[in-house]
Parts: structure tokens; C-alpha cells; sequence
């Protein structure tokens, strides 16, 4: 007769779709950036290169006194820098998506240059130990990023005068004796990730960095090594006075598609930075 006797709700949970949206929306903001991180990057270029000659000719003139002298061999020298970083911008956004052959130091070497600036104010030191010559068939790009993003990670976890290393050297496969292949050891003698968070590093936008992190790194790293049929590991280790995180990437000789399969188990201590004898936390294998 018109009288309420009930009432009946329907309540969704749609945190899920907002999650979805503010991924896409942190993508697309990525994406853009990196747009015109490469734009801006190919302004720079040609004025660079042109200042860069014209302090070569500088430097060839016999009427510069001393101090001048050292004037002009610091600009070129910063100058130099410029341009390469300018120069990497442009080789990592160019769009080279073609297996060839990549020098795996050289990449560590023109990583490690991109990120002087921020070693050298943190006063860390960078131990390289570059076995000669390690070459595989990969997507040049993506290795950079890959070792980009984890020597940005180790630099940011280090502390104030501390160490990193980088490390190279041919390999094979983990499991029976298996495929050839090159091996990228990053380690740092930062804080480390706690066994809890270590079961998330590689999850999209798991960060614990706040504003200043996107937690995209290594997620993105773990699907370019996944594409090239490599894995990835990492063990660390947060006890006061030892800790330290030491990634380990395995990417194989041959250019590979392969399928994903994640593992998380233990596998026996290498000694590396800070070895520990802790058993690692996270591994992945895609092959
Ligand atoms: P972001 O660096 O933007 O936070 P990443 O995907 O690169 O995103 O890393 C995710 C998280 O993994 C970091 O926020 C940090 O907590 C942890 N992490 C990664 N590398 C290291 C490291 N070398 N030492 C300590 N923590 C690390
Ligand atoms: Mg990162």
C-alpha cells in the first residue's frame, strides 16, 4: 500500500578499477616525460657539440695564460659530459628494438657515467670489476634500462660515502649447467629490503620511497629480462653492520622470447659485497 517494509543495497567494491586508472594515469605521465626527456635531449645535442669545438680551438690558442688554460680544460671536460648525457637520452629513447650484439661494461660504463653526479655528492665509490669483453645478442635499450634502473636503485640505497659494484662476467645458467649466457651482479652496502618487502619489489608501483619513487623499476626490469629469457635475483640483507642488497641478473647469450616462471625459493650463497651466507629472498626465472 505504498508502505516501505525493506530495503535492499548493492554495494561494489571498485578500488580495483581506481588502482587500474591511477596506474594508466602514472604510465601516460611517464611516457610523456620520457618523450620529452628525448626531445629536449635532441635540442641540446648541436648546441653541445658546437660549444665542444669551439673550446678544442680554444684550448689551441697560445695566448691563454695558465688559469685560462684550466678554465677552458674543466668546461670541456664538463662539456664532454653533457653531451654524453645527452647522447644516452637520445640512445634510450630511440626507437631500436632489433636483437644486436651488447657490450655489457660498456653499458655499466656509460650507466655509471649518467649517474657521476649523484655518486660523486653522495661520495660513493663505484668498484667495477668488468670481466673483458662480455658481449651477447639483447636489445641494447632494454639492457640499459635494465642496469639503469637497478644501478639508480643501488646509488640511492647506499649510504653517504659508501660502496657499489658492479660486477660482469660470462656465465651460464643457474639450473643444470644450463644455457650460456652473461651474468650483471649490482651491489650496494645500503639498508637493505626487509624478507617482507623483498616479496614485492618487483610489484608495480611498490615503492618505499614515496614522492620520490615510482616502484615501476623493477617491475619494468623484470619484464625486459622475462622478454630476453634471462633471470633475476636478489638477496639482501638488513642486519645492522653487514646489510646490503646484491641483484643478481643472468640474461643468456642468444636473443630468446620465453614464457614466464617465477620462482622464490633458496639457492647457495655466492660470495659477493656483504656476503652474508644469508639465503636470498626473490628469484625469478623466465626461460
Ligand atoms: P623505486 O626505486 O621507484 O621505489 P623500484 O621498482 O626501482 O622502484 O624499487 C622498488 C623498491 O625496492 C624500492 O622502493 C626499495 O624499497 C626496494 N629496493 C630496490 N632496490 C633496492 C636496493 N638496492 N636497496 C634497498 N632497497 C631496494
Ligand atoms: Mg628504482
Amino acid at each position: 500500500d505504498g508502505k516501505v517494509v525493506g530495503t535492499a543495497g548493492i554495494a561494489r567494491d571498485i578500488s580495483g578499477r581506481k588502482q587500474a586508472e591511477e596506474a594508466l594515469r602514472k604510465a601516460e605521465k611517464l611516457s610523456a616525460t620520457g618523450r620529452l626527456a628525448a626531445a629536449v635531449a635532441h635540442e641540446l645535442n648541436n648546441p653541445l657539440e658546437t660549444l665542444l669545438n669551439l673550446v678544442f680551438l680554444l684550448q689551441r690558442n697560445a695566448s691563454l695564460d695558465s688559469t685560462a688554460r684550466e678554465c677552458v680544460d674543466i668546461a670541456e671536460e664538463e662539456l664532454r659530459r653533457a653531451t654524453h648525457v645527452t647522447r644516452q637520452m637520445l640512445a634510450f629513447h630511440r626507437d631500436s628494438s632489433k636483437p644486436a650484439p651488447v657490450n655489457l661494461s660498456e653499458v655499466l660504463d656509460d650507466v655509471s657515467d649518467l649517474y657521476a653526479p649523484l655518486s660523486r655528492s653522495n661520495g660513493i665509490s663505484i668498484v667495477k670489476r668488468y670481466e673483458a669483453d662480455v658481449t651477447i645478442c639483447a636489445i641494447s635499450v632494454e639492457v640499459r634500462q635494465v642496469i639503469s634502473n637497478l644501478v639508480r636503485n643501488a646509488l640511492e640505497a647506499a649510504p653517504q660515502n659508501g660502496t657499489i659494484l658492479l660486477h660482469v662476467f660470462a656465465s651460464r645458467e643457474w639450473n643444470d649447467g644450463g644455457r650460456k649466457g652473461a651474468r650483471v651482479v649490482i651491489a650496494d652496502n645500503g639498508p637493505g629490503i626487509s624478507p617482507g618487502d623483498r616479496e614485492k619489489i618487483f610489484e608495480p608501483f611498490f615503492t618505499t620511497k614515496g614522492e620520490n619513487g615510482t616502484g615501476l623499476g623493477l617491475w619494468v626490469s623484470s619484464g625486459i629480462i622475462q622478454k630476453h629469457g634471462g633471470s633475476i635475483r636478489v638477496r639482501s640483507d638488513t642486519r645492522r653492520g653487514r646489510c646490503g642488497t646484491v641483484f643478481n641478473v643472468f640474461l643468456p647469450s642468444k636473443f630468446a622470447h620465453s614464457q614466464e616462471q617465477t620462482s622464490v625459493g633458496a639457492e647457495g650463497a655466492q660470495p659477493e659485497l656483504n656476503s652474508t651466507g644469508e639465503r636470498f629472498g626473490q628469484r625469478r626465472s623466465y626461460n
